[in-house]
């Protein structure tokens, strides 16, 4: 019995086999033991899902050792790349090559493998997961053979741009870049009263915006790109975690316990956030990223919603935190984010056939009112807004978190059956919680054995 934490520690599991294959035969090969032993399988990348994906009581399968670049092609702008590979190490090695991702501002620790299952995104119109840059996929299939999908409109490729583990382990894929290119960014603050108004010029005006706001202050701020011809200068921090950021990321298990130090600390957070990134500059695209790249301990929820609710669905967040907040409560410690994607291909990806705003709201660990608020945001962003939860966020009640696909969900739930008929690539949360399929797996006869296994 092996141990496995995700990232956080928030989620933990005992897989009986903890694998670690280094090419898609050793994948192969690792698939067919699990399967003589009868055991699941679940596949983990770099682990920093939030939501309970990864667990399983038998084959834990780590891409860590999948991680080279198999191929470049400079002419057609591609890249093939293995699927334990992380954000970084992909940008880092395109960005060697002229070229850029098409979707900016992600996180770079995470793999590549993890953003695809996950149906992952930055921001920009132009670009929806990061997923939907793939012109390639390879798929070791829950019965051990390699599938290569090449056919992105097929149904398989739709699935497998948002596949939650649950279709088999994706080895390597092939992304569609850009040449590389840079950004003006600029960030404009705004009174949070003005916010919601001033979203929808701000999409029409600019390549990529962001939003983010620290309640309970009376500012927001829009972080803005737009695609310029003019020489880049460079940044530390954004690509690689910078002193400042392994320092917040090493205090953070402190944050909670200081809560009654806030009308202190709430100045002085919000003075160097005012000054993150202040004034305008030119950037090279992947430097249009996130500020930390080493995390504190916190947790976040998402849901992507139509673009065209934004300005309401942030009306809606600013006056329940306000009223929260006049009730002393702080369930939102750290920051409210949006960013905003175009429509996916994806079956099963929050932004699958709509152009998409994700908001998220993102709490340090240990925060005693963020359950209160968590359950509002899920219930309101699903009924009010059409609302979907980012399946590796933490997701409040995942009994609904598949309801909004419509059919795309049968599609995505048939494909995955063929694939899998003996449901080896489910774990409990998958297979019980968010598709219901419990009851009929344990009256399948030749799954009896399984459904006393209790992974
Ligand atoms: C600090 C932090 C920053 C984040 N930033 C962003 C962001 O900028 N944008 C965003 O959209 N989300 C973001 N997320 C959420 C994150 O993108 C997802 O949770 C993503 O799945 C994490 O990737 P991972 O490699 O850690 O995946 P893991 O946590 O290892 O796995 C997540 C899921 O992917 C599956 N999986 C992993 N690799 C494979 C594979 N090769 N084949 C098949 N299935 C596989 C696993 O089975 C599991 O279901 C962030 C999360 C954290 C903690």
């Amino acid at each position: 019995m092996k141990t496995w934490r995700n990232w956080l520690g928030n989620v933990t599991a005992s897989p009986h086999d903890l694998v670690t294959p280094a090419s898609t035969s050793e994948v192969v090969d690792c698939v067919e033991r699990a399967s003589r032993r009868g055991e699941r399988v679940r596949v983990v990348g770099a682990g920093y899902a939030w939501s309970p994906l990864v667990p399983v009581e038998g084959t834990l399968l780590s891409t860590a050792r999948l991680r080279a670049v198999r191929r470049v092609d400079v002419e057609r702008q591609q890249v093939t790349i293995e699927a334990g590979a992380t954000v970084r190490e992909l940008v880092d090695f395109v960005t060697a090559h002229g070229m850029s991702v098409r979707s900016p501002s992600m996180f770079m620790g995470l793999s590549v493998g993890g953003l695809l299952a996950t149906g992952s995104h930055g921001t920009g119109l132009d670009a929806a997961t990061f997923g939907d840059a793939v012109t390639s996929f390879e798929l070791v299939t829950p019965d051990g053979s390699v599938r290569t999908v090449t056919d992105v409109d097929s149904p398989l490729a739709r699935a497998l741009l948002c596949n939650l583990g649950a279709l088999g382990v994706v080895t390597a894929v092939t992304l569609q870049c850009r040449p590389a290119f840079n950004v003006q960014e600029v960030h404009a603050p705004a009174d949070i009263d003005d916010v919601a108004a001033l979203i929808p010029s701000m999409l029409a005006e600019n390549d990529f915006v962001e939003l983010f706001w620290m309640p309970p202050s009376r500012r927001a701020k829009f972080k803005l790109g737009n695609r310029t011809s003019r020489p880049a200068t460079p940044v530390t921090g954004r690509r690689h975690p910078s002193a400042g950021d392994h320092f917040i990321a090493g205090l953070s298990p402190l944050f909670p316990y200081l809560a009654h130090l806030r009308p202190i600390l709430d100045p002085l957070a919000q003075t160097v956030y005012d000054r993150i990134g202040t004034g305008v500059r030119v950037v090279s695209a992947p430097d249009f990223a996130h500020y930390n790249q080493a995390y504190p301990r916190c947790i976040s929820s998402e849901f992507g919603i139509p673009i065209e609710r934004a300005p309401e669905a942030w009306r809606w967040i600013h006056g329940r935190l306000r009223r929260y907040g006049d009730a002393g409560a702080r369930p939102v410690s750290l920051i409210v984010h949006a960013r905003f994607c175009g429509p996916s291909r994806a079956l099963i990806a929050p932004s699958a056939g709509r152009a998409t705003c994700h908001l998220e709201v993102l709490s340090f660990h240990g925060n005693e009112h963020r359950h209160l608020f968590g359950e509002d945001f899920d219930l309101v962003m699903r009924s009010r807004f059409d609302g979907r939860p980012h399946w590796g966020k933490e997701i409040f009640n995942p009994a609904e978190a598949a309801s909004g696909y419509g059919d795309n969900l049968g599609v995505f739930l048939d494909l995955r059956r063929e694939l899998d008929p003996r449901q080896r690539f489910l774990n409990p949360f998958l297979r019980d919680q968010v598709f219901g399929l419990g009851r009929r797996l344990r009256a399948a006869p030749h799954d009896r054995r399984d459904a006393q296994r209790t992974d």
